[in-house]
């Protein structure tokens, strides 16, 4: 296993009309198991090719264990990737599927490549599998060949690129599981790319977000979930989205005033909460960020209740998501026994604590 280093790293296409890749840093630890996510398009394929070398960055440098390997070809570098639509031979059994990329990487003979494709199935569950081609398996079987042919070699970088999109949602959560099993019994470094927030933030000790080429964030799952850093982050991390209200902030007596633009909102931040975030405080106008499940329903009379009108109650079980006039979207998530049908008007109101404020777009 080993450690990877990402500077600088840019990927220009069409004689840099398309910038797929802007300027990306990373590190990731040996034995580390990072999720990269972000919209279709924001170059999580480039970076995973760049990282396999299939891809020639524009600039910037890779390293992988001690070693720059900027320019070091594919097929010398020692890494395995795993691709959504599995990439299996199809003239080739399972077992040769699995044993074809040990006889090309290493210089095992034939019974120590047959011992580890034998032991390798075992671990995966494919052991029966082994003589039939890849047609005669499902989607889930592909997939669990595909992991096995990447783990038999036993490289020092895993790569995965959507591994598990083309599987149905219950096949998806077992193999994430059984992912995660390999990873804590293996301890293997990988970099594992998906457009899915929530596999993102269930499987990665570190998740790395990227958007139209950019790191936006990294950090452990619940820290990006706590303390998003910009608007994109706030509503690409968490479902559903968290709400965003435009707002401007006038000093009153008692603390901050924030409120929209055409007055429909208003809430007091206390003066302790202004002291506190003084340094953060300094503009006057804020997009406010509130995620559905922060958002409670006020009884009695608090001084920052606003009053909304509900326009369609969702249920989803032991909650309901209300979808409410306030703003172009905005959801609250409430307890289902509450007694709230779609045309009530009713009273909310959040924590402080709760809210984040970002930079306007
Ligand atoms: P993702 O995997 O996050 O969906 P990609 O890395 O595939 O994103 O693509 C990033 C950007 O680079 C997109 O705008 C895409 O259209 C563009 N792109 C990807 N591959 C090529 C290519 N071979 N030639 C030109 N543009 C490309
Ligand atoms: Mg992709």
């Amino acid at each position: 296993m080993a450690r990877v280093r990402v500077e600088s790293l840019r990927k220009e296409y069409d004689v840099g009309t398309v910038v797929a890749v802007d300027d990306l840093n990373l590190e990731i630890e040996d034995g580390e198991f990072v999720t990269v996510v972000g919209p279709s398009g924001c170059g999580k394929t480039t970076t995973l090719r760049m990282l396999a070398g299939l891809e020639e960055p524009t600039s910037g440098r890779i390293e992988i264990g001690d070693e720059d390997v900027t320019d070091v070809h594919a097929k010398n570098r020692d890494v395995a990737m795993v691709f959504q639509n599995y990439a299996l031979y199809p003239h080739k059994t399972v077992f040769e599927n699995m044993e074809f990329g040990l006889r090309m990487s290493t210089d095992l003979d034939a019974s120590e490549r047959e011992r580890r494709v034998v032991e390798t199935a075992e671990m995966m569950d494919i052991s029966e599998l082994l003589e039939d081609k890849p047609d005669e398996l499902s989607g889930g079987q592909k997939q669990r060949v595909a992991l096995g042919r990447a783990i038999v070699r036993e490289p020092d970088l895993f790569l995965f690129d959507e591994p598990l999109s083309n599987l149905d949602a219950k096949l998806r959560t077992t193999m994430r599981a059984e992912i995660q099993r390999l990873q804590d019994e293996l301890g293997i470094t990988a970099v594992y790319v998906t457009h899915d927030q929530h596999e993102a933030m269930t499987m990665g000790d570190r998740i790395v977000i990227l958007n139209d080429g950019e790191l936006q964030q990294q950090g452990a799952p619940t820290e990006v979930y706590e303390n998003p850093t910009n608007r994109f982050v706030g509503g690409f991390i968490g479902s559903p989205s968290m709400n965003f209200i435009d707002v401007t902030v006038d000093q009153v007596s008692d603390g901050l005033r924030l409120r929209d633009t055409d007055g429909d909102f208003s809430f007091t931040l206390s003066a302790a909460y202004a002291t506190a975030n003084d340094a953060a405080l300094g503009m006057d106008r804020y997009t406010l960020g509130i995620r559905p499940e922060n958002v409670s329903l006020a009884d009695g009379q608090p001084q920052n209740a606003i009053t909304a009108g509900v326009d369609v109650v969702e249920p989803v079980g032991s909650d309901n998501f209300l979808h409410l006039d306030v703003g172009p979207e905005f959801i609250a998530r409430v307890p289902s026994d509450v007694d709230i049908e779609s045309g009530d008007h009713i009273s909310i109101t959040f924590d402080e604590s709760d809210i984040h404020l970002f930079d306007m777009d």
